[in-house]
C-alpha cells in the first residue's frame, strides 16, 4: 500500500500517519520530520531548508525530492509507506510517480477549515523524542507537558506561531492545491473530513481504504 496523506498542514496528517502505522505496521515517511532531522544536525541540506521552513515557505522542489528519493530506495518499503507532507506541489508529485514507477495506489485528503487550522497548530506541542503530536485543548499528554511514552518535555515548533501558521496556509492555497486535481485525474484522490475525531478519521481511512488488509 503506497499511500499519500495530503491536505493542509494541521489536518491531521502526522495524527493518521501514527495511528495508521500502528495498525499496518508501514514505515511512515514524514518530509517535515526528515528536514527539521536535517536542521537539527546542522547539515548542508538543513542549512539550506532551515531558512524557508522557519518562514513557513516551501523547501525548493529540488531539494525535497532528492531527499524522497533517497529515503524511497531503502529496503524497508518493499511492503509500502504512508507518506506525509511530500508530494506539496504538481512538480513533486510528477516527481514523486518517476521515482516509483507505478505511481502511488491513494492519497488521502484531509479536508479542513482556516478557523480549525489555526486553532490545532497554535496549540501543538510536539514530543522531542519520538514526534508525537499532542494538543494543548484537543489532545493533552497524560502527565503535565510530558510525552505519554517517552516521559520526556514537549515541545512548540518555531513555525507553529499565528503569523507563520497563516502564511503556511497562503502558501498551502497557492502551490499545494493543484496536487488535488493531480490525483483526481489519476482517479486515486479520497476525501476524508479531517474535522472529525482522530479515532474516527482512522476508523473511516482503516476502512475505505486498507478495505481487509491488516
Ligand atoms: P499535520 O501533520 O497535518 O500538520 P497534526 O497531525 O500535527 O497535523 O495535527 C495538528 C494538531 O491538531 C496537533 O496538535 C494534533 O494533536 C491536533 N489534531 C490532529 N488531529 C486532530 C483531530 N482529528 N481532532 C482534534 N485535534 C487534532
Ligand atoms: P505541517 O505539519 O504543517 O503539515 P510539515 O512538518 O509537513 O508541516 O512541514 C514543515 C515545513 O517543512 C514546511 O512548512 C516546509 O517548509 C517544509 N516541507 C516539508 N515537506 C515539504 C515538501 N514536500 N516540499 C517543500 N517543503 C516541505
Ligand atoms: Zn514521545
Amino acid at each position: 500500500m503506497k499511500l499519500i496523506l495530503f491536505g493542509p498542514p494541521g489536518a491531521g496528517k502526522g495524527t493518521q500517519a501514527k495511528l495508521l502505522t500502528k495498525c499496518f505496521k508501514l514505515p511512515h515517511i514524514s518530509t517535515g520530520d526528515i528536514l527539521r532531522n536535517e536542521v537539527k544536525n546542522n547539515t548542508d541540506l538543513g542549512r539550506q531548508a532551515k531558512g524557508f521552513m522557519d518562514s513557513g515557505k516551501l523547501v525548493p522542489d529540488t531539494l525535497v525530492t532528492e531527499m524522497v528519493k533517497k529515503r524511497m530506495a531503502a529496503k524497508d518499503l518493499e511492503k509500502g509507506f504512508i507518506l506525509d507532507g511530500y508530494p506539496r506541489t504538481v512538480s513533486q508529485a510528477r516527481s514523486l510517480d518517476e521515482i516509483l514507477e507505478t505511481g502511488i495506489d491513494t492519497a488521502v485528503y484531509l479536508s479542513t477549515s482556516e478557523k480549525v487550522v489555526v486553532q490545532r497548530l497554535t496549540g501543538r506541542r510536539v514530543c522531542s523524542k519520538c514526534g508525537t503530536n499532542y494538543h494543548l485543548v484537543n489532545m493533552p499528554p497524560k502527565k503535565d507537558m510530558l510525552c505519554d511514552q517517552c516521559q520526556v518535555p514537549l515541545y512548540q515548533r518555531p513555525d507553529d506561531n499565528e503569523a507563520t501558521v497563516r502564511n503556511r496556509l497562503k502558501v498551502y492555497l497557492e502551490e499545494s492545491s493543484g496536487v488535488l486535481d493531480y490525483y483526481r485525474k489519476q482517479n486515486k484522490l479520497e476525501n476524508v473530513s479531517g474535522d472529525l475525531d482522530s479515532e474516527e478519521v482512522c476508523k473511516i481511512i482503516s476502512k475505505n481504504i486498507f478495505g481487509s488488509l491488516k
